[in-house]
Order: structure tokens, then sequence, then C-alpha cells
């Protein structure tokens, strides 16, 4: 039975990264009828944020990434918060050191401190020395018995080399000098992410590990706790950075967009998913949309790539877009509506969400779209200059001129009637199509790109906004 773990350490912040994380993680397993775990890691309690468990929750109830077991869903494995098993540990920890694979550290900051300015001096990357584990076991009883703080470290070896394996990197080699003795156990005896993490999915039954690239270079540690207990090791997947651009990673740090921002900006949760689902991850056949459903369908691990990708808003864009476009038409008023409080009260609101369903990217994009309907905006006239419509400031000012009689005499203002009207105002005239509407729509906007054309937007406002707009023209244009 696949088993696989997102685990979120509680920052207050879903980073793309981490979502994508998430979504591979929970394909892997759907994919196969396994199950996927929710797992905090809060053992680092001065990086917890208030809040930022539910940040988490909500957010993968939001992309429907559900979870078989986790804080709030019991399962077998419990507890899933880290810092609740933090009773757990300390046996595994101290199991280590009666086998000689951790020891006893007793250095205090003082010490420590002293021996990465001297790295630094040298230039080089800091590595406790081992002090500690020189100490005789009386040594060790005595501090202990006086109560003297200590941590636990790993004691890796100094010769030899370590193994592991991952499926996109495949087999990796480095030498044990290399591995820094870490801590496993921290002096008020909570574990360190490293440690926990290791002894959880083990705990856990966890099959499948997927994580960012970053912790590749941690895994050799891993695999040597793994072999020191004579556990099976996890199948490890270490996903390649998501890039701002060709040079920077993208982070909180470079200003980037968390789920929470990207929902905020008005990005459709489904496309997000969508859109994150192929950073990275390419499908075997040319299609690019996908349902959660089906990509838990065509997922397949292996064909993660090993090269990190750029995150395009532009592309998520283009496909929010499509989303929206496929949209049920209901709940896309329904989203909308809540950007319509203060329209004019005649404006029919069914028909804007109809008219910018096929229009806008992003929902925020809908306050500056619809602001005309508000406020004529204080346009400049060049606006009733189109090439293509073969359309003057003169000819916009004799057009309007001749129409504003039709408006005036009819009170039967439906899209029907107005569009019938002016058909037959332009056929007895001869006229082409955009020379008449093209003055009309941009009079009643006061913009050269709006929703709706003229029978719409004089719907839209009905008799005597339409009358007011198209006066206020005339005499701009006079
Ligand atoms: N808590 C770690 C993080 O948030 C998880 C890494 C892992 O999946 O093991 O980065």
């Amino acid at each position: 039975m696949i088993r696989t773990r997102f685990a979120p350490s509680p920052t207050g912040y879903m980073h793309i990264g981490n979502l994508r994380t998430a979504l591979y993680t929970y394909l892997i397993a759907k994919k196969e009828n396994g199950k996927f775990i929710l797992r905090i890691e809060d053992t680092d309690t001065e990086r917890f944020v208030e809040g930022a468990i539910d940040i988490i929750f909500n957010v993968l109830k939001d992309t429907g990434l559900n979870y078989d077991e986790g804080p709030d869903i019991p399962g077998d494995f419990g507890p899933y918060v880290q810092s609740e098993r933090k009773h757990l540990y300390e046996e595994y920890a101290e199991k280590l050191v009666e086998k000689g694979h951790a020891y006893y550290c007793f250095c205090n900051e003082e010490r420590l401190s002293h021996l990465r300015e001297e790295a630094l001096k040298n230039n080089t990357v800091f590595k406790y020395d081992k002090h500690c584990l020189n100490l005789s076991k009386k040594e060790i009883q005595k501090k202990l018995e006086n109560q003297e703080p200590y941590v636990i470290r790993q004691n890796n070896p100094v010769e030899g080399t370590t193994t592991f394996n991952d499926i996109l990197y495949g087999e990796i080699t480095v030498p044990n000098f290399e591995l820094e003795d870490m801590i496993l156990l921290k002096t008020d005896k909570m574990p360190t992410y490293n440690f926990a993490n290791v002894i959880d999915d083990h705990l856990m039954n966890i099959t499948h590990i997927v994580r960012g690239k970053e912790y590749l270079s941690s895994a050799p540690k891993y695999q040597r706790l793994y072999e020191a207990f004579s556990w099976e090791v996890p199948i490890y997947i270490h996903c390649p950075h998501i890039m701002k651009n060709e040079t920077e990673k993208l982070s909180k740090r470079n200003g980037d967009a968390s789920y929470n921002d990207l929902i905020d900006k008005g990005y459709l949760s489904e496309a997000i998913i969508n859109y994150i689902a192929l950073l990275g991850w390419s499908p075997s056949s040319n299609e690019e949309f996908f349902t959660l459903d089906e990509l838990i369908k065509n997922f397949d691990y292996k064909n993660i790539s090993k090269s990190s990708s750029i995150f395009d808003i532009k592309k998520l864009t283009w496909m929010n877009s499509e989303y929206i476009k496929k949209m049920d038409k209901e709940k896309f008023h329904e989203i909308t509506s809540k950007y319509y409080d203060n329209l004019p009260s005649q404006i029919d609101r069914k028909l804007l969400s109809e008219m910018l369903q096929s229009r806008i990217e992003i929902f925020t994009q809908i306050p500056e779209i619809i602001d005309f309907l508000i406020n004529l905006p204080d346009y400049d006239l060049s606006i009733f200059e189109h090439k293509k419509m073969k359309t003057t400031k003169e000819s916009s000012l004799k057009i309007l001129t001749e129409v504003l009689p039709i408006f005036e005499n009819t009170n039967n203002y439906s899209i029907e009637n107005i569009n019938s009207l002016l058909n037959e105002y332009i056929s007895s005239n001869s006229y082409k199509n955009g020379f008449v509407l093209w003055p009309i729509r941009c009079a009643l906007s006061g913009k050269n790109s709006s929703p709706g054309g003229a029978s719409e937007l004089s719907y839209l406002f009905k008799k005597d906004e339409t009358l007011r707009r198209l006066k206020i023209s005339i005499n701009k244009l006079s």
C-alpha cells in the first residue's frame, strides 16, 4: 500500500513550491489508491506562526488535496503534529547513542561560536569537531548528574562513503567526511526536523517521499539514520526548484506569490493546480488541461523533469482565462457579484456577468473593466478615431447627432429593439456597421475598449443615462 505524506512547517505561508510538492505527493498516492497523509512539522518553535496550521488546512481543502489522515482526520499513526509526538523521539535518539551512531554533546554556545568563527576565518564550512565523542562514560555520567544541558548528535564516520537513491537523480554517493554530525535532539528534548522526519516517516509507514531539491544534501545523513536502525528506506523524489527567472528561485524573500496571494489576485484554484502540475511534470500527450481526477490518472512521477522550471505568470493567467470561460455561468455570476456593489441600480447584473465571462482573465480585473458603468471616464476624443471602422471625430459627431433622436423616441431599451432600430438606420443609410456602432459604443463607455457593444451598453444604462452620455459626446465633439 502506497503511503505518502505532505509535511509542511507552519510558516503561515503556502509557497507555490510547497503546494506543488503537496500535489505530486497526493497524486502518487491516489494513482495507486494509496493513502495521502498530512503531517505538521512544527519542531522549530521559533518559526511557529499563529494561525499557520489553519492556512495549511484551508489551502488543501480549497484545492481538493484531501488527506486521509492528518491532525484533524484521525488515523492509526497519529498524532500527526510533531510537537505532540515529542515523547517518541528521545527513545529513538537514545537507541542510536547505545549503538554508537549518536552521542551526547555538552558544548556550549560559546565554544560552538568559536568553532564557527574559526571556520569562517579559514574559509571552510563549519562542521562540529566531534569534541564530545571523546568523553568517557564517566565524564558523561558526571555531566548528566550535574544537569548540564546537552544535545544528541549523529555520529557520522569520517571515512568511507554513503550512497542513496533518488528517482530523478539516480544513485548518489558522497564521502562521509562531508557529513555534519547534525543535532538530532535539542537541549529541550525537542527533535530537530532532520531527525523527526526520519522517525515519523518510518513510524507512519511512508513509502514515497516528495520534497524539494534543497533536501538532497541532507539525504545521505537520513540514509545513515535508516541504516543505523535497519529500517527500509522510502523512495525519494527530490523535485527541482521553481524559478522566478533564469537565476532566482521563486521565494517569499523575492516577493513572490503564495497560493493565497494568487487567490487574492483573482486566480482560480483549479487553474493554479493545473498550472503547477505542469511546472516540472510533462504529460505523455500534448494536452494541457487537467482536472484533479485527470491528473490522478495521467500523473507519473517518473516523468518529473530534472531541470528547474520557470513560474510564468502569463501562462497561468492565460490558463485561468480558459478556466473562467468554461466555468458554470451561475458560479461565475456568484463570484463576480461581489464586485457589483457600487453599480447603478438599473444595470442588469446577470447580463454584465455574461459579458465579462468571455473577457476577463482574472477576477481582480473586474473593477477596472466595469468602472465606466459607475462614472463616465474623462476621455480623450481620439477614441472616436478608428482606422478599420473608418471613423473620425467628424464622422462620429454626425452619427451621434443622427442617432440621438432614435434613442430619444423609444422607451423600449431591450437589446433586440435597440439592435433593430440601429440596423434600420444603418441599412437605410448604407453605412457599414462599425461606422455607426463604434462612435455609440465610445460615447457610452468613454473608452476605446469595453465589454459589450452599442445595444448591450444602452440596455445596461437604460434611457436616461444613455441619452446623457450621448449628449456629452456630442457636446465634446462639437
Ligand atoms: N517540513 C519540511 C518543509 O516544510 C518538509 C520537508 C519534507 O518533506 O521532508 O520544508
